[in-house]
């Protein structure tokens, strides 16, 4: 039997940076979940309530956007926020 439910989360699509999850608790109903590299500091631009979605979206992008960018380039952003609209 395997136990190890570790997330895997793919490297920054922007820098190939390690990317974090991160849990924001605002109440002990409401919390949100996203993804964040550590190095450029880009995070997906949706909030999630669970942290599968975040990790999935996160996932998604670095699969739908591996094209190189240094540091986060504006032009990827646009792109990004089309992507996690699909999603909606
Ligand atoms: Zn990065």
């Amino acid at each position: 039997m395997k136990v190890k439910t570790e997330h895997k989360l793919k490297p920054c699509p922007f820098c190939g940076g390690q990317a974090i999850t991160q849990e924001m608790h605002y109440s002990m109903l409401q919390s949100e979940n996203f993804v964040k590299c550590v190095n450029c500091g880009a995070e997906s631009s949706r909030y999630y309530d669970d942290m599968h979605s975040a990790i999935k979206a996160w996932n998604r992008r670095v699969n739908d956007n591996s094209r190189k960018c240094c540091i986060c380039g504006k032009h990827i952003n646009s792109q990004t926020d089309k992507i996690f609209e699909e999603r909606r």
